[in-house]
């Protein structure tokens, strides 16, 4: 399976990028950034769009997407996850006020965008990956996601704050190589953190230790950028190899 990581940032200024990680090179995981990283030619291959959450930073890209799309002819896309993540996206986006109900257009039988519910903590298959939502902390209804390719893969925390259940399962399912986990705040925003449903260095760092993942390799991800160097600094403090930032950019294989 390989990763591209078009955005990883827990705000979008300057170079720095909102979530969004395209699997495959036709799966997107996330859709805070699409269109100011693909090409025409790239965007024409994604098929599917796995959400974690409706906080605008993780699904303003669908917007300019799907009006390329339309532009480009006859493409659909089917836009995947729970239910209550699709209704939220249902009743607040795609409502004809801030945005066109794409679902039925050019028509009620040929949406360009296709919904597609999958089931909490169960398995999904999507092309050659399955992917398992497991609910997250966050102020909005969230999942995190296991995503798998046979039975390697990784797992991605999606926005959260302090939560419980993720870890449990990152510590009892095989063949993880990597977590990417949330870490918005330096740690001396620990109020904030837990206020907006996020994590500093030191609450990541305690929980993968209470839940017996210590040398599990982890990327840093939703860094708010103006605090980029202060938790890069934290980090590197925690002289653990096993835990990196994520880079805008990059291309992670599992
Ligand atoms: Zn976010
Ligand atoms: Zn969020």
């Amino acid at each position: 399976m390989k990763i591209k990581v078009l955005g990883c940032y827990g705000n979008y200024i300057g170079k720095y990028r909102a979530t969004s990680f395209l699997i495959n090179d036709t799966i997107l995981l996330d859709a805070g950034t699409i269109t100011e990283a693909l090409d025409d030619e790239a965007l024409k291959k994604i098929k599917q769009v796995l959400i974690t959450h409706t906080h605008i930073d993780h699904v303003k890209g669908l917007f300019p997407f799907v009006d390329e799309l339309v532009m480009m002819g006859d493409y659909s896309i089917e836009l995947i996850s729970v239910k209550q993540v699709l209704e939220i996206i249902s009743q607040n986006l795609l409502n004809n006020l801030i945005w066109p109900d794409f679902t039925v257009i050019p028509s009620e039988h040929k949406g360009i965008i296709k919904p597609h519910e999958i089931p909490m903590e169960q398995v999904s298959s999507i092309n050659s990956i399955t992917v398992e939502p497991v609910l997250m902390t966050h102020t909005v209804f969230t999942v995190g996601y296991i995503v798998k390719e046979g039975n390697k893969g990784f797992m991605f925390t999606a926005d959260t704050g302090p939560t419980k259940r993720f870890w449990a399962v990152a510590r009892e399912t095989k063949g993880i190589e990597f977590i990417i986990a949330d870490v918005s705040f330096p740690n001396r925003l620990d109020r904030l953190a837990k206020i907006s449903g996020h994590m500093t260095t030191a609450m990541l760092v305690e929980h993968i230790d209470r839940y017996g993942l210590g040398t599990m390799p982890i990327y840093v991800t939703h860094i708010k950028p103006i605090f980029l160097e202060e938790i890069h600094r934290e980090l590197d403090a925690l002289k653990r190899d096993n835990i990196k930032l994520l880079r805008q950019g990059s291309t992670i294989t599992v």
